[in-house]
């Protein structure tokens, strides 16, 4: 007999974190019935059982209390964190959707179950494709799009070019370089652990990469490594690596600014401040800030080429699953840490 009402755990925001990494303190779960009924649900909404849930950084920037111009609005207190993810739809009101569908949608509530306008759902999944479900949220999801903007359509990437790419082993970084390997790049990314090193130049194939925890000089570092200088950096951590960037960077190289992950823990007053700036004035460098969300006229483009570079082996990937709703606070702390390969992705419920 089909189940009409469902306990679902679901994470709330209980308070902001004005810096630090945010924790059980700031992050709780609580169970709520939901009702499955058909008769409970609106027309044109959709009863999905979440499966993944993407992890990303910029959660983090929207539970600070403060809006500072970083990506989407802050969370409201007592509000359901919501997150890409993909999920089975259970019961549908929307002739478009039918029972057993795989649907993806960019703000999922962080919860095992949901009713969601059907409006909100991005596309529908195949899941006899032979893509792993989780690669929606990785390579073919925001951190592969991130990754295929800043290097393809903001970076310009062409044979010969001196890329460089921090946070090189993450969810956007491990993509990165494998388009700029494929585009003909030299590719060199930085990583805070001796083993990210070693995947990323075995598994990824950089050229070569180095541990920014063991380096006390980053302009020597750089010196080193681009000795003919930096035509694209692919910038994801901010800061002193940024910094150290401008000090070697070619005259008209591109900066597409994907991310300042090292600053998002701090209030922006405490953030530290870059001191070269002027360099990009001389060497006439084209800084760029940018949000996927403002690429989507390009994503059937992007899903088209990834999805031909995944079948072919051309790129691969490496997804750490959490297990379980009750992972997500944890699974959002481990992102401000070496601790993890490649990109963070919670299953919720088992697929089928
Ligand atoms: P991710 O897979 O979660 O990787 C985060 C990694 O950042 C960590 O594993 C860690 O790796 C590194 N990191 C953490 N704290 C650091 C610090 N203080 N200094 C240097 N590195 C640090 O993240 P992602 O999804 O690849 O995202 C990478 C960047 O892209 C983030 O800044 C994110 O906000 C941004 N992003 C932007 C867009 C957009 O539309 N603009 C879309 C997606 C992501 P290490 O071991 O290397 O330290």
């Amino acid at each position: 007999m089909a189940v009409n009402v469902v306990e679902s755990k679901e994470w709330y925001l209980a308070g902001y974190a004005a810096d630090g990494v945010p924790t059980t303190d700031h992050l709780t779960l609580r169970s709520v019935p939901l009702s499955l009924s058909l008769d409970s649900i609106p027309d044109a909404h959709v009863a999905v059982q979440l499966l993944f849930i993407s992890v990303d950084p910029y959660l983090r920037t929207r539970m600070s209390g403060q809006e500072d111009g970083l990506y989407f609005p802050q969370f409201s207190l007592n509000q359901v964190i919501t997150a890409f993810g993909v999920g089975r739809v259970m019961r549908s009101k929307d002739e478009k959707y039918s029972e057993g569908d795989i649907v993806l949608n960019a703000f999922f509530p962080v919860a095992e179950y949901c009713v969601v306008p059907s409006s909100v759902l991005i596309r529908k999944i195949d899941p006899e494709a032979g893509i792993p479900l989780p690669e929606y949220l990785s390579c073919l999801g925001v951190p592969g799009f991130a990754a295929w903007v800043g290097i393809e359509v903001l970076g310009e990437a062409k044979p010969g070019s001196n890329a460089f790419i921090s946070a090189a082993a993450g969810g956007v970084g491990m993509v990165a370089g494998q388009l700029a390997k494929l585009k003909g790049c030299r590719v060199i990314g930085s990583t805070g652990s001796d083993a990210k090193v070693r995947l990323i130049k075995e598994e990824f194939g950089y050229d070569d990469a180095f541990n920014y925890n063991k380096e006390v000089d980053f302009d020597a570092t750089l010196s080193k490594y681009f000795p003919n200088g930096i035509d694209i950096y692919l910038e994801n951590v901010g800061s002193k690596m940024l910094e150290a960037v401008l000090n070697h960077v070619n005259p008209h190289a591109r900066i597409p600014v994907c991310g300042m992950i090292s600053q998002y823990n701090q209030i922006w007053t405490e953030r530290e401040g870059v001191r070269n700036l002027l360099n990009i004035v001389g060497k006439e460098v084209r800084m760029e800030g940018f949000l996927v969300g403002s690429y989507l006229d390009r994503f059937a483009d992007f899903t088209v080429e990834m999805e031909g570079y995944l079948k072919q082996g051309k790129i691969s990937s490496k997804i750490k699953i959490y297990e379980g709703i009750q992972s997500f606070a944890e699974s959002l702390g481990s992102l401000f840490s070496s601790s993890n390969f490649g990109k963070v992705v919670i299953e919720v419920n088992k697929p089928r």
